[in-house]
């Protein structure tokens, strides 16, 4: 049957039915409203939209996700039961009060984690990895106003290096190369940063990708 016959029928089968829209005219349905409704019904129905997204032939999410109808009765409903479901997989124990030396606790981490050069990033109740060697941590964010501070502190480590070099330290010299490398990535992460005294996150680079992902394939290329 082609498409204009599947319409056609369509559209007879809707005159019978006698349902009319909000105007009084006989409801009208495309064969692609099928795909809409279908895409609906199976995503708030539980099916990731990832999956659906295969199902329909869609390249990206994002063209899945505008097919999607969501209703505020469903969108409230759906949020619930995600809450429902999550409370009754953690432990009941989650879901006390903390005591007092547990809030005291909690609330003592972020005083712990003010260091000289800014804010401390690791998170609550882990100890600290690096052994206090702020200046080369990643999870280090640096306050602007620290800058002089670190200039010094690069200045000092260059000074320690000359002197490990004239004295033949050179494993010592190494690792306050480390340092200075360290320090100075950190001072150019600065010259972007506003001068309002934020924290900033230290420079962590772009990853690079060395792997050629095809871009599309023929399934991902069906029509939508
Ligand atoms: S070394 Fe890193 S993890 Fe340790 S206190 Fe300094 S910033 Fe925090």
């Amino acid at each position: 049957m082609s498409e204009a016959g599947i319409k056609r029928a369509l559209d007879r089968t809707l005159e019978a039915t006698g349902i009319r829209d909000q105007a009084g005219e006989p409801l009208r349905y495309t064969p692609h409203d099928f795909r809409r409704m279908f895409a609906t019904e199976a995503v708030t129905g539980g099916l990731p939209v990832h999956i659906a997204a295969r199902i329909l032939g869609h390249k990206t999410l994002t063209t899945t996700q505008a097919y999607l109808a969501v209703f505020q009765d469903d969108l409230v409903r759906t949020y619930r039961g995600f809450l429902d479901r999550r409370r009754a997989e953690r432990p009941q124990e989650e879901y006390r009060e903390p005591t007092a030396a547990e809030w005291r606790d909690f609330q003592q981490h972020f005083e712990l984690r003010k260091v000289s050069l800014g804010t401390c990033g690791r998170p609550y109740g882990t100890p600290c990895k690096h052994e206090h060697a702020c200046i080369r941590c990643p999870v280090l964010q640096i306050d602007t106003r620290q800058r002089p501070r670190l200039i010094e502190i690069v200045q000092n480590l260059r000074e320690r290096i000359r002197e490990a070099r004239g004295n033949g330290w050179l494993g010592g010299g190494e690792g306050l190369q480390v340092s200075v490398d360290a320090a100075m990535a950190k001072l150019s992460t600065l010259q972007r940063a506003p001068a309002d005294g934020r924290p900033q996150l230290a420079e962590l680079g772009m990853p690079i990708f060395t792997d050629s992902t095809p871009l599309s394939t023929p399934e991902s290329r069906a029509p939508e």
